[in-house]
């Protein structure tokens, strides 16, 4: 095998854009083939329907995307981030609360958010005490924790029905896009297991532009600069094994004209005629239930996939509602909400894309939870989310919306459900050649930002290690409790 052969990467959300830019820096001919007609999947920006500039959903940066943050600084889009510490927490029938976490070293950072929470003595130890414990475990004991749900674990250390479980929803929430009662408890622990560990928890980065500006259009420059290929319009329609090599990828090009995008790869009218290009390496980026779609039984079998083919996927939406009227005060940092129809949102002019001819604030949400509302129409979904902005942001009540947009996305994250990381593949498929990166592969990070962009690193070191050259270095979040201090200190001591 030779570096000059073609690589195709499949898909070009984060992961296909980092596995093509980490193969492109290290000398790999890439070619990135995306089904819709821009780059970017679930973090598109696009002109919907009605010619409105949106973008797929609101998205937030943690601290811990040490990944993530890795590649922005890398090509230089780290400046656009504004990172915010401060929060507004709204709770249904409760006052705004300000939401952010003590200046020291972990588990000192958490003193502030501990002394505030609404809990009752017995309650404020069995967290505190819990809170110790997930900062203890090392991610392997978390991944013994699949196949319990998150809530099965809280009623097994006494956490109450309290506040400690409505953190733990929103939590839930933010990991999995899940209930408490359906998300696995490994999936939600890990998450929580960085809050615990990171002194700068509760710091959220923030695009400040479109999702297109601030993070795949440098993705895809950078690519180019380096000789590689992105092409929108041509989707992955079918694989071609030669006994247990890739040896192709059928494709078919979207129809011209206008082709409305999807965020789940989804496209209309793609052109009968089917070509296959030939291939000895390919990264498939693709979503779960996109490659499902185009790889058969058999292949599965042969490539070691067939129990990741049994991953299931959970919906999402994003609202955005232009007010007649400036919503003041802009609530603080990343606005969070529990007990409403949304989970967070953001006035988009602290984003700086707010257009000059909006009459007033213009907000941008993100509903998870959302199966129980596919059935509703776009405007039921901006009423509720209305309804429930104007009940918990006072300064929302007297606002009326003047316009909205509802963007459904079918496929937000693979469901990390009880047993659901057991099926994660591995980016090293069993056919040679045959790589799988995406948010929802087997790894630490939870279906993210940061595990996209870390599953396109390992797809790409992979590939790079068979080809047998060096891979590429993955970071890991540091673990910035005393416990690190004190386990050097043993050794030290018994050296
Ligand atoms: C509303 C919403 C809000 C979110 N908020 C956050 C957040 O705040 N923070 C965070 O970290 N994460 C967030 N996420 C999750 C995050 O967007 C994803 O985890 C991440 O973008 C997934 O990247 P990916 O590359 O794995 O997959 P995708 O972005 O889905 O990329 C896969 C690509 O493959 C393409 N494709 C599909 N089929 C084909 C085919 N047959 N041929 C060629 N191409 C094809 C798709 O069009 C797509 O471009 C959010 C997601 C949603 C939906």
């Amino acid at each position: 095998m030779t570096a000059d052969a073609p690589t195709l990467v499949l898909g070009s959300g984060i992961a296909g854009l980092t596995a093509g830019l980490e193969l492109a820096r290290r000398g790999v001919s890439v070619e990135v083939l995306e089904a819709a007609p821009v780059v970017g999947g679930r973090t598109s920006s696009f002109v919907d329907e009605r010619g409105r500039d949106v973008d797929t959903g609101l998205h937030v940066v943690a601290d811990h995307y040490v990944n993530l943050l890795e590649l922005l600084a890398s090509v230089r889009a780290s400046k656009r981030l504004i990172w915010v510490r401060k929060h507004t927490y709204l709770r249904d029938g409760r006052p705004p609360m300000e939401w952010y976490f003590s200046p020291w070293r972990p588990p000192l950072h958490l003193v502030r958010p501990v002394r505030e929470m609404p809990l009752r003595s017995r309650e404020r130890l069995a967290s505190a005490f819990a809170a110790l414990e997930i900062a203890s475990r090392t991610q392997s004991d978390l991944d013994e924790l699949d196949h319990l749900s998150y809530r099965a674990w809280h009623d097994r250390y006494r956490l109450g029905e309290g506040f400690a479980l409505e953190l733990a929803a929103a939590a839930s929430d933010a990991a999995t896009f899940l209930t408490v009662d359906k998300a696995s408890a490994r999936a939600v622990l890990s998450w929580m297991k960085y809050l615990m560990r990171h002194q700068h928890a509760g710091d959220v980065g923030l695009f400040a532009g479109s999702l297109d500006e601030c993070l795949t259009r440098p993705l895809v420059d950078a690519i180019k600069a380096l000789g590689g290929v992105v092409r929108t319009g041509v989707a992955a329609t079918g694989f071609r094994f030669e006994g247990r090599r890739i040896a192709g990828v059928e494709v078919a090009e979207a129809a011209s004209g206008k082709v409305v995008n999807r965020a789940d790869g989804v496209v209309p009218g793609l052109a009968p005629s089917r070509r296959v290009l030939p291939a000895e390496r390919v990264v498939s980026a693709l979503p779960v239930q996109a490659l499902r779609a185009i790889l058969t039984p058999a292949q599965a079998t042969d490539a070691g996939l067939s129990d990741a083919m049994r991953l299931d996927t959970t919906p999402a939406m994003s609202a955005i509602i232009w007010f007649d009227r400036a919503i003041r005060p802009v609530p603080e940092g990343a606005p969070l909400c529990t007990g409403c129809a949304f989970r967070d949102f953001i006035d988009l002019s602290v984003l700086g894309r707010t257009g000059p001819d909006a009459p007033g604030s213009v907000y941008q949400f993100v509903i998870t939870r959302a199966d129980s509302r596919v059935d509703d129409t776009d405007e039921q979904i901006i009423a509720d989310v209305h309804a429930d902005l104007g009940r918990v942001w006072p300064g929302a009540a007297d606002a009326r919306p003047v316009d909205a947009a509802v963007e459904r996305i079918g496929a937000a994250m693979f469901a990390a459900v009880p047993g659901a990381h057991q099926l994660r593949p591995r980016v090293r498929s069993a056919v040679g050649g045959l790589y799988v990166a995406g948010d929802w592969v087997r790894h630490d990070a939870n279906a993210s930002m940061e595990g996209a962009a870390l599953s396109g690193r390992l797809a790409a070191s992979a590939l790079l290690e068979d080809l047998g050259r060096p891979g590429v270095v993955i970071c890991t979040p540091p673990d910035q409790t005393v416990v690190p201090a004190l386990r050097q200190l043993r050794r030290r001591w018994s050296a």
